[in-house]
């Protein structure tokens, strides 16, 4: 899979997923670019919801969330709005004990909080992020200005408050005997130890039996064995595990965290090189005020990456996602638009390793 450099576009979770592949096995993921994300909700009871409200998926044109809500942007051009205090009950149990906001592992975070209509908010985390960030504004796919003091201190507030609400949840679950492996500060020795006795019943125990899961698909992309497979819910695994294999547990984003790559609790937005409010200069429609369709652009023009790894929606299931591999622009901008809950994200890096082999 050498020749592959890809771009990936994903949650706080699934960065993370993607940065525990990085540090514990080979992966052809160059460049993370990392959401902001409150929160994710089920597929299947969000279409419940909506049949409280006389509606259906394919009747909606775009979902928000903002200031309590979620507006829901109907194809008749009619607004409908949800409270999140009703919507909660259909949030992911794993988002309930998820203190991440702003994808700290990612070299580049991109979101709206803080920004004006238009504009993004992103923070550059690592030395290739800020490089990407500075080719792409010299050659003019996006202008930049600085945040200001108001507007960071707002995206600080709101993560601090994912942070602390989370924090106490965890708590509750830790007293339930639900253990919440990501969170707890092991060395890394000793995280070896852990590590090296670990296998997918670990997994199915510590993660998946006890709604931790994010549903990401690293353990299904990890396993060399090809045992592992993601339903629509959860992992399951179709036959015996080889003694001495833990792959599938040690790159699994709820279990625990190398030292390098755990967040600091006390930093809200995590470690960062500069945080900026950024607008497109070449696209209009796309996720997040298009900053990410015109970054992953950017990219695949100048040959810095080969294809963009991105969630787009099924033609035959309105706004079900699917992860999809492409290098195609038009595709990327296709897919834009925010979809409110999740697929197994590695899913197409697994179908290429299975083509090269
Ligand atoms: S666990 Fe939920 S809230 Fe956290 S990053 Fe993943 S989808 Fe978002
Ligand atoms: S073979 Fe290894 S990676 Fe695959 S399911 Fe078993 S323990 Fe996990
Ligand atoms: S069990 Fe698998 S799908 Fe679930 S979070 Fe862990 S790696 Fe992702």
């Amino acid at each position: 899979m050498s020749e592959h450099k890809i771009a990936m576009v994903g949650t706080p979770c699934e960065i993370m997923a993607a940065s525990k592949l990085q540090h514990y096995i080979n992966s052809p993921i160059d460049v993370k670019l990392g959401l902001f994300c409150m929160e994710n909700f089920s597929y299947k009871y969000f279409e419940n919801l909506l049949k409280e409200y006389d509606l259906k998926m394919e009747d909606i044109e775009k979902f928000q969330i903002e200031k309590g809500f979620i507006f829901l942007l109907l194809k008749t051009k009619e607004t409908v709005k949800i409270p999140l205090s009703i919507a909660k009950r259909i949030i992911r149990k794993n988002c309930n004990i998820c203190v991440e906001l702003t994808s700290e592992t990612s070299d580049i975070s991109i979101g709206s909080i803080g920004s004006q209509d238009g504009w993004s908010t992103v923070i550059i985390r690592t030395e290739k992020g800020e490089e990407i960030i500075n080719g792409a504004i010299e050659e003019k796919f996006i202008e930049s200005k600085e945040l200001e003091e108001p507007q960071f201190k707002l995206l600080n507030k709101i993560a601090e408050s994912k942070i602390k609400k989370n924090l106490e949840n965890i708590e509750r679950r830790e007293f339930l005997a639900r253990p919440v492996l990501y969170q707890r500060n092991k060395s890394d020795d000793s995280i070896a130890k852990e590590l090296a006795e670990a296998q997918f019943i670990d997994l199915k125990s510590n993660v998946i039996d006890i709604g931790a899961c994010v549903l990401c698909g690293a353990c299904e992309y990890a396993c060399q064995d090809n045992l592992i497979k993601i339903d629509d819910t959860k992992p399951i695994t179709k036959g015996e595990c080889p003694q001495n294999c833990n792959t599938c547990f040690t790159v699994c984003p709820r279990t625990f965290i190398p030292e390098d790559l755990r967040n600091d609790n006390s930093k809200a937005i995590g470690d960062y090189i500069k945080v900026m409010t950024v607008k497109s200069l070449k696209h209009t429609q796309g996720q997040d005020g298009s900053i990410v369709t015109t970054i992953l652009d950017y990219l695949l023009t100048n040959n810095i990456v080969t294809e963009a790894l991105i969630v787009d929606k099924e033609d035959y299931l309105a706004w079900k996602p699917y992860a999809k591999l492409t290098g195609k622009i038009d595709e990327i901008i296709k897919s834009g638009g925010t979809k409110y809950s999740v697929c197994p994200v590695f899913k197409p890096l697994k179908d290429l390793k299975e083509e090269v082999n």
